[in-house]
């Protein structure tokens, strides 16, 4: 059921709640460990790792008579939070019927901002939202609770990128879980607070503004290869994103992509940069991850930087990857098969990276390209450390 997986703030304690209170205008996040629900008495014991992951990633959902209610249409809300969740992972959601034991119950409770389970706990667990925190936002980060997800600024290494100094209390620190290793950082995942000084931190990383759901509504690229990744996914969500620090295990998965100068393989990567997920190239002769950022610079990465790789092949019955041309196909159907990579752009309107493909005489790149008003832009790559446009004449990565 575990492959290899490289989860940050993954530790699977289900009888600890997480609770976000309201403050303020009811919106500015804070989190505090609660005392177990009593319903979770004893189930430290019989949670121990991995019994409390949702099996074959099926999670039963009961809408609770509070959230019926759909005062401000409540239940569209946890819908497209479901949707938004089984859209882009394997995860699926099953209306509670008679019998079904383990279950969550959604739930409006005007006490709370946002409050969950983590993991599955056995019987009856829940999510509420409240107040004006009933959002697709809070609606996503309790969810991910229910899937054993805890929050990204609680990592071990989080004080690297956040900065908590003068605060009353500063958030826990996780230790780390030797089985789940760190990953790249991940500013706009869901279960990353906003950015606010000492709620979900001051970012120390130059460039980076705004975390979580001022980032996104959704799920951040990063949460959804996670999700994949926790629950094993396959298919076209078989694909792994491994932190180049763990080679020896990766290599046989990962896939050479072409040559550089005809020495050694090129295979996709990506690094955090200003806290955005920029995509280039891995270079096995001399181990870097090469990309373009801002359209101009170029970088090369010898560590922190995560490589694509391919547990069980490229190639399944149903689901193999594959670089599409961009000239024989059109751009609607590429970008419905594509892999999101990483995303760039404006602060606060980043927009989603897919890897891509060039290959000019005897040279062959990765590099990215972006998706604006539902058509491919120009692809980005780097030769020879030069940042180079290709308007058309470039593959994408999709998998059908
Ligand atoms: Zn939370």
């Amino acid at each position: 059921m575990f492959s290899g997986t490289f989860l940050s703030d993954l530790f699977p304690i289900s009888a600890l709640l997480i609770s976000i209170l309201s403050l303020g205008n009811g919106y500015n996040f804070s989190c505090v460990i609660e005392p177990s629900d009593p319903q979770d008495a004893n189930s430290t014991q019989r949670n121990i790792y991995p019994g409390n992951l949702w099996p074959n990633g099926v999670v039963t959902y009961r809408l609770h008579d509070s959230i019926r209610e759909n005062c401000d249409h409540d239940i569209e809300k946890a819908y497209l939070a479901m949707q938004e969740i089984s859209s882009k992972t394997c995860i699926k959601f099953k209306a509670w019927e008679a019998g079904d034991k383990n279950f969550v119950d959604l739930m409006v409770d005007h006490k709370e901002c946002g409050l969950a389970h983590v993991c599955m706990i056995g019987g009856r667990q829940w999510v509420k939202f409240g107040g004006k925190c009933r959002t697709l936002e809070t609606m996503v980060h309790e969810l991910m609770h229910t899937l054993c997800f805890r929050h990204e600024h609680w990592r071990p290494d989080r004080n690297k990128y956040l900065n908590f100094m003068g605060c009353h209390q500063e958030p826990e620190i996780l230790e780390e879980n030797k089985k789940y290793p760190l990953g790249i950082y991940d500013y706009g995942s869901q279960v990353h607070y906003k950015c606010i000084p000492c709620h979900g931190g001051s970012p120390t990383m130059p460039g980076v503004t705004k975390c979580g759901s001022q980032v996104t509504s959704g799920l951040s690229i990063i949460d959804a290869d996670k999700i994949n990744a926790l629950y094993n996914c396959q298919g076209c969500n078989r694909h792994r994103w491994r932190l180049i620090k763990h080679p020896n295990e990766d290599v046989p998965n990962m896939y050479s992509f072409g040559h550089k100068n005809n020495v050694g393989y090129i295979s996709p990567c990506r690094a955090l940069i200003n806290g955005e997920i920029s995509v280039g190239f891995y270079y096995s002769t001399n181990k870097t991850c090469s990309f373009s950022f801002g359209d101009a610079a170029v970088y090369e990465f010898t560590h922190n930087f995560e490589v694509l790789t391919f547990p069980g092949g490229i190639s399944q019955p149903g689901a193999t990857y594959k670089w599409v041309d961009r000239e024989e196909v059109e751009s609607a159907k590429i970008i419905k098969a594509a892999l999101p990579a990483g995303r760039e752009g404006e602060i606060g309107n980043s927009q989603t990276m897919y890897i891509a493909y060039v290959s000019v005489d005897k040279y062959q790149s990765i590099g990215k390209v972006a998706v604006r008003n539902g058509e491919l832009q120009k692809a980005v790559f780097v030769f020879e450390r030069e940042v180079y446009h290709a308007p058309t004449r470039y593959y994408v990565l999709t998998c059908e």
